[in-house]
């Protein structure tokens, strides 16, 4: 029999292909399409080939926009929002707009043309994280946002384009996105009835079953979500409660980029090089608003998520919301656990 699988924090349902289900090994990336490569701009020496560093970790005595250094941000050359301007919040009749001012970075994270982030170091890893990190403390100070979403699109399926360079991306809106307005929601939810975090529950009945466990190492769990929306998506959560990612200490920076490192080369290794993407899902920029973040410091817990794509979002979902895995997570989690 299916099942029809609720997610706990926002309430989603998904379709889980019990009887249909595939192999694990079904779903490997079948054919990894191969772009050809123009001279890369993300690579050390093609400085000169983006917009200037906004950000960058070089030696002390070296210019911005010249090599040696390790990792650069840059304005996007395509920003989806840009960064002059007010928001000019307007109404037409039932209609509300606004300008699209907002930030749009590209984190190029190693200087060497690789691809996957899985086959960075651990220390380039966590070189990424502390960058997120610095980069949403100093957009937060922009009055105009109101959240920073960080993302990675990895491979062409996933919307990575044609640049096989390791790279991530952040967006500051003045808007909070639809998404995560719906997990505070449903996280402030459970904790108006309960007194306790929803995702630190998660944590520990997770843990109690193993039965959508990947890891759990360093402060950090790595889990198949009970209603996942594809095969394979995992999520990554810190064991200590803390609403908000920016407040990673700077050990866990490095035990993070550990964690990261390790799932997306499970992933790699064990599905063929597949496309994916991911979020980091963490408590907006908290500006004084009435009757807003009384208990975001307890009910909200910050997470990534990773999403394989090894299946298309088709009519179904596109009309109803629901989305139909055709893998069990307890499968994927199995069989992930068990690529070395
Ligand atoms: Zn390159
Ligand atoms: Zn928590
Ligand atoms: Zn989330």
């Amino acid at each position: 029999m299916p099942e029809l699988r609720k997610d706990p924090i926002i309430g989603r349902w998904v379709i889980i292909a019990t009887e249909r289900a595939g192999r694990p090994d079904q779903f490997s990336s079948q054919s990894y399409e191969n772009p050809t490569e123009k001279p890369c701009p993300f690579c050390q020496g093609q400085e000169s080939h983006t917009p200037p560093e906004i950000y960058a970790v070089r030696p002390k005595n070296t210019p911005a926009n010249t090599p040696d250094w390790e990792l650069r941000v840059v304005s996007s050359i395509a920003p989806f929002l840009k960064i002059e301007g007010e928001l000019e919040r307007r109404g037409k009749g039932l209609y509300d707009l606004m300008n699209g001012v907002g930030a749009h970075e590209i984190i190029i994270e190693a200087n060497q043309h690789i691809a996957n982030m899985a086959d960075l170091s651990e220390e380039q890893v966590s070189r990424v994280i502390t960058c997120y990190i610095d980069r949403m403390v100093d957009l937060e100070k922009d009055q105009r946002f109101k959240y920073a979403l960080v993302f990675k699109n990895y491979g062409w399926a996933a919307g990575g384009g044609r640049v096989r360079h390791s790279r991530s991306q952040l967006i500051a809106t003045p808007v909070n996105p639809k998404r995560v307005k719906e997990e505070l929601v449903g996280a402030r939810h459970y904790y108006d009835y309960h007194e306790r975090c929803i995702f630190c529950d998660l944590i520990k009945q997770e843990l109690e079953s193993k039965d959508r466990l990947v890891l759990d190492i360093d402060g950090f769990i790595a889990v198949a979500p009970f209603a996942s929306r594809f095969p394979f998506e995992v999520w990554i959560l810190p064991k200590k409660h803390s609403c908000d990612f920016v407040s990673l200490d700077t050990e866990s920076h490095f035990n993070l980029g550990r964690v990261m490192k390790k799932v997306l080369s499970k992933i790699k290794k064990g599905l063929n090089d597949p496309p994916y993407n991911y979020v980091i899902h963490t408590a907006p920029f908290r500006r004084a608003k009435l009757g807003y973040w009384k208990s975001i410091d307890y009910d909200y817990h910050w997470h990534i998520e990773i999403m394989p794509r090894l299946t298309r979002m088709a009519g179904f979902e596109w009309g109803t919301g629901f989305y139909i895995c055709p893998l069990p997570p307890e499968n994927a989690a199995k069989f992930l656990r068990e690529v070395s």
